[in-house]
Order: C-alpha cells, then sequence, then structure tokens
C-alpha cells in the first residue's frame, strides 16, 4: 500500500514547498488530507493527487 502522506511529502519537497492540487477541484492537498485522496502516477510519470469525491468527475469529466 501507498504511503500517501509520504508522497504529499515528497511532491512538497521537490516542489519548492509547494503542496499538490486536487486534479479535480484544485485544491491544496496536504497531509492531514490523505485519508480522502488517491495518489495516481501516469505512464509519463505525473503524479496525480484526486479527492476520492472528485475521482469520479476526472475520469467521467
Ligand atoms: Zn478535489
Amino acid at each position: 500500500m501507498i504511503d500517501l502522506k509520504k508522497m504529499v511529502k515528497r511532491y512538497y519537497n521537490s516542489h519548492f514547498g509547494e503542496y499538490p492540487q486536487c486534479e479535480g477541484c484544485g485544491v491544496k492537498i496536504s497531509e492531514s488530507d490523505v485519508s480522502d485522496v488517491e495518489y495516481v502516477r501516469t505512464k509519463r510519470k505525473t503524479e496525480m493527487f484526486i479527492h476520492k469525491a472528485c475521482v469520479s468527475r476526472v475520469w467521467h469529466g
């Protein structure tokens, strides 16, 4: 299982202190949000963080 807190932290550290944004609603995601967040890594090695509530909007949008 993915440690999402670690992934958020890693994103934060590698983006000069920027937290990732939800691909669905654009809200910033921090470590405390990870229980409601899905992490996706695309074939192009893009990392995406999406609220569980926003997943359907992104995939079917
Ligand atoms: Zn969202």
